[in-house]
């Protein structure tokens, strides 16, 4: 807390962009639209939501950024009750068909259209959250466009996404960008210890987690680093040329959105690109190199040597495949794609060396 009573809680990791930005914005230049951008798990939404409460916080104060947490907009907001906060989380549709995948606390189409015409009840600010936001079909997304033809005083729409290029540029045009990046691994280790994590285990995970929060506590979560493990293992069976299974993706689940889908695939991607760094890494620079995942250094071990041409065309192909994935491409392609990437090129002379 400082002096005015409002809490200096912006250090959300990754948000150096967004900070910089709306703390030094004029609350009467704020505008209507703001899109997040960024891997997953670097706090886009954690910085949507705090800027969100700070519009809400009904303690006076002289900038955007900040709220004072115990007046009474706040306490609602942190209730969840607050009239002026929505949120939703990703494909918004047109509407709730009977036995479609769509669950009660999707906010359809029209909803969205409703929510957007309204005046803040309590204040003068409405938010309106859509975190890792897609639109399935032309209609939803053109509901967000009438908003921008005449909106509300007040009305802010914050959108966050890791795939900005599957949004219509008509949309994506409309809003203010900025771009979350990966955490430092000293960040991610402080934000693990101060949920309660030991020491050991926040630098453990820290280490491996690539910049993301929510990597990290996937690693500390047993149930979840069955994904880490099966995305290390897929990797090493398509440098060997294999075709590996994907199920662990759930691309055939139909219960899982296009966005879900899309995430999963970039978790792939980016587990992908770190363990073809070490393994370029250790191919070039030797077994004493700083590997990104290093407990991964037995599986590296077991994979066939390759000409390191080879292996820098490999680095710029999984760049290429992690672009695609930010595109509207199918998650499966995009799959598909990449494992075509990482196979061994026979015949054109000029990778394998087994
Ligand atoms: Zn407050």
């Amino acid at each position: 807390m400082t002096g005015n009573g409002i809490e200096g809680a912006f250090d959300v990791a990754g948000s150096h962009a967004a900070l910089a930005f709306f703390s030094t914005l004029a609350p009467s230049r704020l505008g209507h639209g703001y899109l997040f951008t960024g891997p997953t798990g670097v706090g886009k939404k954690t910085f949507a939501r705090r800027l969100a409460q700070s519009l809400l916080c009904e303690t006076p104060k002289r900038t955007l950024l900040g709220y004072c947490g115990a007046c009474p907009g706040c306490t609602i907001f942190v209730a969840g009750t607050h009239p002026d906060f929505v949120s939703a989380e990703g494909t918004i549709k047109i509407g709730k068909e009977p036995g479609s995948a769509l669950h009660d606390e999707d906010l359809t189409a029209r909803d969205l259209v409703r929510e957007l015409s309204l005046h803040g009840y309590r204040g003068r600010y409405r938010v309106v959250l859509l975190g890792d936001v897609a639109f399935a079909t032309h209609e939803a997304a053109n509901a967000l466009l009438k908003f921008f033809e005449e909106p509300p005083s007040g009305v802010v729409v914050l959108l966050t996404t890791s795939a900005p290029g599957s949004l219509l540029a008509t949309i994506r045009s409309r809003f203010v960008e900025l771009a979350f990046g990966p955490l430092p691994a000293a960040d991610v280790e402080r934000i693990l210890a101060a949920g309660g994590a030991s020491p050991q285990k926040a630098r453990l995970a820290a280490e491996v987690a690539l910049g993301s929060i929510v990597r990290a506590r996937a690693f500390l979560d047993e149930d979840d680093a069955g994904t880490r493990d099966a995305s290390y293992a897929w990797f090493a069976s398509a440098v060997r040329g294999e075709t590996p299974d994907v199920g662990f993706l759930r691309l055939d689940d139909r219960s899982l959105t296009g966005a879900e889908k899309r995430a999963a695939v970039g978790e792939l991607i980016e587990l992908v690109r770190a363990a073809a760094r070490d393994w370029v890494a250790l191919s070039l620079a030797g077994a004493d190199v700083p590997l990104l995942a290093a407990d991964q250094k037995p599986l590296y071990d077991r994979l066939p040597a390759r000409d390191p041409k080879a292996l820098v065309a490999l680095l710029a192909a999984v760049g290429d495949a992690a672009r695609l994935a930010t595109t509207n491409v199918s998650a499966g392609l995009v799959v598909d794609y990449l494992r075509l990437q990482l196979a061994p090129r026979r015949g054109r002379g000029s990778d394998e060396r087994c």
